[in-house]
């Protein structure tokens, strides 16, 4: 944690009072909340990914780790029941799974840039993939920017070669991973509230009806800072299904609901609809998209 060691050494600096040091305790404190925190949402997956990559060698045929994988999959993106215009844009194909949250006078064109951008990645080489990411948002956060008028987008994107799937992130949709039952928020939330979560400044039902919940702190266009985007290559395996949304899902939807539309449903085409629908029926107030994905 770097920012934070760099934070603490400059509240050290010159103990006046009572009052700083105070603030100095409540410092290290918030900094030990962070890194619990983190180490925490981390803990639970990283023991999952123990476990299988443990029991794997005894109990897979080795043709399941060396056939090729197919992948099924589907996009919905829907306008909801209040908002003028739909800013949400879904997209997949063979190669690149991708959601955005367009915002601003011109969030539609926004997120529908953004999307564009990934779709002109060629064949990527083993080994470039995060490079390549890193350059089509830093190309997709330029373009965005011209857009103008204060509009940016979100973006959650996987990218997939034949081999590899790459995870890019920026803002506040996000990714889930099903696996064998278990199911996994994969992405962090750019967002004010989050980072207070994250240095326990407040609580998690604090969190949800926070009334700045809604605030990014990155973003693709919108700002002159160039974003740094969560950027990682997953591990895959057979069975995995992944799903990709924006907050008009995950903020009306009780993850406890996607999870069993995920799990519940066998075509990727019917859960997109399935997820568009509940959030409809819970009021339809955001625009909504969603790319669900099966690794087969
Ligand atoms: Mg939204």
């Amino acid at each position: 944690m770097p920012g934070g060691n760099g934070r603490l050494v400059e509240e050290g600096e010159g103990f006046a009072d009572d009052r700083s040091v105070r603030a100095a305790v409540a410092g290290i404190r918030a900094y030990w909340l962070r890194v619990e925190a983190d180490t925490a949402a981390r803990r639970e997956l990283v023991d999952f990914l123990v476990e299988q990559l443990s029991g794997r060698d005894d109990t897979m045929p080795q043709t399941q780790t060396t056939e090729p994988m197919r992948i099924r999959y589907a996009a919905l993106s829907d306008q909801g029941t209040v908002r003028a215009e739909n800013q949400d844009a879904a997209y997949a194909g063979p190669r690149l799974f991708a959601v955005a949250d367009g915002f601003g006078a011109r969030g539609e064109m926004a997120s529908s840039t953004a999307i564009d951008m990934l779709r002109t990645i060629d064949a990527v080489e083993a080994g470039d993939l995060l490079n390549v990411l890193q350059d089509t948002v830093d190309r997709a956060h330029r373009a965005v920017g011209e857009i103008g008028e204060e509009s940016g987008t979100t973006l959650t994107a996987m990218l997939w070669t034949g081999s590899e799937l790459g995870l890019v992130h920026i803002g506040d949709s996000r990714a889930y991973l099903l696996r064998d039952g278990r199911f996994f928020q994969i992405t962090h939330d750019h967002t004010l509230v989050q980072s207070m979560l994250d240095e326990g400044r407040i609580t998690p039902q604090e969190a949800e009806s926070h009334p700045q919940r809604t605030l990014l702190v990155q973003a693709l266009g919108g700002s002159e800072t160039s974003p740094e985007p969560e950027l990682r290559v997953t591990d895959v395996q057979a069975g995995d299904r992944y799903l990709l949304c924006t907050d008009g899902i995950s903020r009306s939807v009780a993850a406890g609901e996607i999870r069993d539309v995920l799990a519940g449903t066998e075509d990727p085409a019917d859960a997109v609809r399935g997820l568009i629908e509940l959030a409809t029926s819970a009021g339809g107030a955001d625009n909504a998209a969603c790319v669900v994905a099966s690794i087969e």
